[in-house]
């Protein structure tokens, strides 16, 4: 079985910056009404939030297109680890498969560590 570096790494040494690691591939996918943003080892779901009626256009974090309330959805993300309930917000676009194709990895990695530092 091939180990995976950026595994071993963090099995070697366990809390290293998620920067440092190297790269790995970034998936960006719906799953059922979730969105899900993964850089194995780690994982983040995005629960989308009851459509808001957006005031203006909003940007999307992933793919930086300005969208209009019918294209833009709020995801809100559970900051991992223990203690008191941290959340962020993101907005995204509505279509997830259209959006991963303009969104570059290092974006995504960005969203990413949201969830999972706080
Ligand atoms: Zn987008």
């Amino acid at each position: 079985m091939a180990v995976d570096e950026r595994e071993l790494i963090l099995e070697l040494f366990p809390g290293t910056d998620p920067d440092l690691l190297p790269p790995g591939e970034v998936l960006y996918y719906r799953e059922g009404a979730q969105v899900v943003i993964e850089e194995p080892p780690f994982r983040v779901v995005l629960d989308p939030l009851p459509r808001p009626p957006l005031p203006r256009p909003a940007i999307c974090e992933a793919c930086g297109r300005p969208l209009g309330g019918a294209f833009a959805r709020f995801f809100r993300i559970r900051v991992g680890g223990d203690g008191p309930e941290v959340y962020r917000y993101v907005v995204l676009c509505e279509n997830t498969e259209a959006c991963r194709e303009r969104a570059r990895p290092e974006v995504l990695r960005r969203i990413l560590r949201k969830g999972i530092l706080r």
